[in-house]
């Protein structure tokens, strides 16, 4: 018999807006505007953190921290990576891989590409190898002014 394995899929929107800072992955990125939201607007960790708790059953990410709860105002969303991390790992799972794309115009994704998957990776307390964040342009879409997230996770059970 394999191992015990859960998959996980995480999507997210945000729209930009000027004059707030741009925080993707939990880093901050140059630019003149960022993404609107209640907590920081991190798209791709919003992401990462709906996949952690699909593959566990256990809810979103608006169920564990609502965004009518004025505790979340302007929050580091690695928070609540952390918290959905907790989440896994208290369930007896670890993280196998996590494969995960931004959709974006601008800016472009590829000077900070290195320091984006190792900042994901030590949120998640895994290698960098298991992590890949890849970026696209919207093509079609006519979404300049939209980021969007969507992350795949795979757990898998522990041996006890
Ligand atoms: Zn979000």
């Amino acid at each position: 018999m394999g191992p015990d394995l859960r998959i996980g899929s995480g999507w997210d929107s945000h729209a930009f807006v000027p004059g707030r800072p741009l925080r993707l992955g939990g880093i901050d990125i140059a630019h003149p505007s960022g993404l609107a939201g209640h907590s920081d607007g991190d798209v791709l960790l919003h992401a990462v953190c709906d996949a952690l708790l699909g593959a566990i059953a256990a809810g979103d990410i608006g169920s564990h921290f609502p965004s009518s709860d004025e505790r979340f105002r302007g929050a580091d969303s690695s928070t609540f990576v952390r918290h959905a991390l907790q989440l896994v790992e208290a369930a007896g799972w670890e993280i196998v891989n996590l494969d995960a794309t931004v959709i974006l115009q601008s800016p472009r994704l590829g000077p900070y590409a290195t320091r984006l998957r190792e900042n994901v990776a030590a949120l998640l307390s895994t290698s960098g190898s298991r992590v890949s964040i890849k970026a696209k342009t919207p093509e079609g879409l006519n979404l300049p002014e939209t980021a969007m997230a969507q992350v795949v996770i795979l757990l898998r059970y522990k041996q006890p």
